[in-house]
């Protein structure tokens, strides 16, 4: 089935050939027709499948003939991403499938100039991608007029609906005509949520393929379980295999990520870290890195767990297990995308069992166990290396130390208040049993 089944503008066909696009991915099949005729919609498609040109093509399409009758007038569409870098991802695969079109987009995220973006805003712009945070931050400006808004799109809906976020996309919302078109995609949406986006639609039509919580059948899942004190260990081993070749690791921490990085990097890997304290600069610049090749390894946090499309990831290591199995189905998905093959790879010690044992019951099957040849999972804990916290001990053991030091050498402190509060016999006899003493007049 060609793209040309859809009557979508030939300006937009043009570009899908050039972007080398033969035929529409099943969720393109699905969507792209509904969102044409102006239907409410939601999206759920595994990671790396296609979404965003299923809502960007037909909405170009729209725009266009919009255009073309004269009705463009000001911003028309509003596209909301829960990350900065996707944000920006978006916003380049519109100008890709939009090249032909003399549409203006812009990008409304956090940690750049807010008057650059209020600038561009003024010229006039038919389509916006933001992030909640920054946007609500020009609207209490009054920077944005909505009221010839007629589509809004919430890309990562699940993420975007989730307690964090609610509170800004309920103002958004608010703040939208309500005779408008509302589309929400993402790889995983539960019930619940689902039934909470249902909110800020009408009617709408359901578009699913795949199970709700199905990674792409392109990843490869493994499992190495392994103590905590020797995932560093393991990672750096397994970095040496040729076929890791681009790998992305997610940890649970920024602190984490910084101590991975530092010890990765006195190891001699290339590797960079993306995490929400770095800024804006460093941040785009270590994906940059990451998607030119110039470095093996991205240690990042779940902002990139989601939607960002990096060419050519070979694997994906959980290096830190992820707490939500939604999280986990959104990392892997960075790596086996646009049907190419990936790794996800879990390094998983025995405190962290309980999570993957969740995990398999979400997506119900057990997850391949391997051990890497040669490694020696029974090593004691290492001397600390450099940019690494000492290893924890077992806090038992530690409040045993502490209790028998005490006991062995009072504490200064405990020897003032010694002083300030004589042993109890030397205050004279105790106190009647339930009876106050009698107040001083
Ligand atoms: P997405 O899920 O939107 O992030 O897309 C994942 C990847 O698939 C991107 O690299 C797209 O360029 C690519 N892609 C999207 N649609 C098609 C298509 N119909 N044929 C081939 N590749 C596609």
């Amino acid at each position: 089935m060609p793209f040309s089944q859809f009557g979508l503008e030939p300006e937009i066909l043009l570009a899908v050939q050039k972007a080398g696009y033969v035929r529409p991915t099943p969720v393109q099949t699905a969507a792209i027709p509904k969102v044409m005729l102006g239907q409410d919609l939601i999206g759920i498609a595994q990671t790396g499948t296609g979404k965003t040109a299923a809502f960007v093509l037909p909405m170009l399409h729209r725009l266009s003939l919009a255009q073309r009758a004269g009705r463009m007038g000001k911003f028309r569409v509003l596209i909301l991403a829960p990350t900065r870098e996707l944000a920006v991802q978006i916003m380049e695969n519109i100008g890709t499938y939009g090249q032909h079109l003399p549409i203006r987009v812009a990008a409304v995220f956090g940690g750049v100039d807010e008057a650059a973006q209020i600038k561009t805003l003024r010229k006039g712009v038919h389509i916006v991608v933001a992030t909640p945070g920054r946007l609500m931050a020009l609207l209490e400006k009054q920077s944005l007029d909505f009221s010839g808004l007629d589509l809004l799109v919430l890309d990562e809906a699940d993420r975007m609906l989730h307690m964090g976020f609610l509170p800004d996309i309920e103002k958004i919302v608010e703040g939208l005509p309500r005779q408008r078109q509302t589309l929400m995609f993402s790889a995983t949406l539960s019930k619940e949520i689902e039934s909470l986006a249902r909110r800020f639609q009408r009617e709408p039509k359901m578009v699913q393929i795949g199970k709700r919580a199905n990674p792409a059948d392109t990843v490869e899942q493994c499992v190495y379980e392994v103590a905590a004190h020797l995932k560093n260990k393991l990672l750096l081993e397994l970095l040496q295999h040729p076929k890791w070749q681009r790998v992305l690791v997610f940890v649970r921490m920024k602190d984490g990520a910084d101590r991975l990085t530092e010890y990765l990097r006195s190891s001699r890997v290339r590797v960079a870290k993306l995490h929400s304290s770095r800024s804006q600069e460093q941040r785009t610049h270590a994906l940059q890195d990451f998607k030119d090749g110039k470095i093996q390894v991205l240690v990042a946090t779940d902002i990139v767990a989601r939607g960002i499309d990096i060419d050519g990831v070979t694997h994906v290591v959980n290096f830190d297990f992820p707490v939500n199995p939604e999280d986990y189905i959104h990392r892997i998905g960075r790596t086996g995308r646009a049907e190419a093959s990936g790794d996800a790879v879990s390094l998983v010690p025995p405190h962290d069992l309980n999570l993957l044992t969740h995990l398999e019951f979400f997506i119900g099957r057990r997850l391949v166990r391997k051990r890497l040849k040669g490694f020696n999972y029974n090593a004691p804990i290492p001397p600390t290396l450099p940019g690494e916290k000492p290893a924890k001990r077992d806090w038992r053991k530690r409040t045993r130390e502490r209790e028998q030091k005490k006991q062995e050498t009072p504490s200064k402190t405990s020897a003032k208040v010694k002083a300030h509060h004589p042993a109890k016999k030397k205050l004279g006899p105790p106190r009647p049993q339930g009876k106050k003493p009698p107040r001083p007049a």
